[in-house]
């Protein structure tokens, strides 16, 4: 996959603060805060920072934790998954391919049939209907 970088100043004049802070930062939005948790229309969710499409309607589910879940992406090669030993847990990073947004983490515990759960931020994605 062909790579976009840009620089800080690019990626903060084209993105919010809290899409800013979450993305670029390594930021999490607070638990039920975010606008696309119960979001329940058909289509894809794309990265906020460069369009990539992640996600897609049919692999999201209500998991309870606050945050949209799914429980496989679009494809694989969309995004790419690094070890996270941060605030004294070993996590599984999910990040965008294609500009290295950070998007959430992984868990093992979704549901049938892959049991994983993708627990990304919604200030990572903006959905679009299909
Ligand atoms: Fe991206």
């Amino acid at each position: 996959m062909k790579k976009i970088e840009k620089t800080e100043q690019e990626w903060k004049a084209q993105l919010s603060d809290e899409q800013y802070r979450v993305t670029r930062q390594h930021g999490t939005e607070r638990a039920f805060t975010g606008e696309l948790t119960n979001h329940k229309a058909k289509g894809e969710y794309l990265c906020i920072c460069c369009g990539e499409p992640l996600f897609k309607s049919d692999h999201k589910y209500d998991s309870g934790s606050g945050w949209p879940s799914y429980w496989q992406p679009i494809n694989d090669a969309s995004i790419t998954e690094v070890r996270d030993v941060s605030h004294g847990m070993i996590r599984v990073e999910v990040r965008c391919a294609r500009c290295d947004a950070h998007l959430g983490h992984v868990f093992e515990d979704g549901p049938k049939p892959t049991g994983l759960r993708y627990c990304i931020n919604s200030a990572s994605l903006k959905f679009e209907d299909k």
